[in-house]
């Protein structure tokens, strides 16, 4: 992963970068929204942000999903944490059961309203 820090003030500010933005979910610790011009997504939860394609947000749903019934298994500690991946080299985010649980409902959420309204043809227009 190449790893961008942003200069002055940017990084502070809650700026998404697209014009046609719509609130898709939210909940306690975070929000999901998408642009309606070219499909970008963005999820915030906790102190983690993370940009996506929706592509990438049915594959992490589905992923939090596993997760989140893994930790229904009684074997586990209740300290267990879960590790969320973004690539192969090392970088991750680290989540207790009840932050998974809520990070599924968050997601599925969103991505029920994303699958609802995405229309395949607005997607190659510009922000
Ligand atoms: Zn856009």
């Amino acid at each position: 992963m190449k790893l961008l820090f942003k200069k002055e003030g940017k990084v502070i500010g809650d700026e998404f970068g697209h014009q046609h933005e719509e609130m898709l979910f939210e909940s306690n610790r975070g929000f999901v929204r998408c642009c309606r011009s070219c499909g970008a997504f963005e999820l915030r939860f906790g102190n983690a942000i993370i940009g996506m394609r929706l592509e990438e947000l049915r594959l992490l749903t589905d992923t939090v999903s596993r997760l989140e019934s893994e930790f229904t298994d009684e074997s586990r500690p209740a300290n267990d944490h879960a590790v969320i991946w973004l690539g192969h080299d090392g970088s991750g985010f680290r989540f207790r059961r009840e932050e998974i649980a809520e990070l599924h409902r968050l997601l599925a959420g969103a991505r029920l309203f994303a699958m609802m309204s995405v229309d395949p043809s607005d997607l190659d227009s510009p922000c």
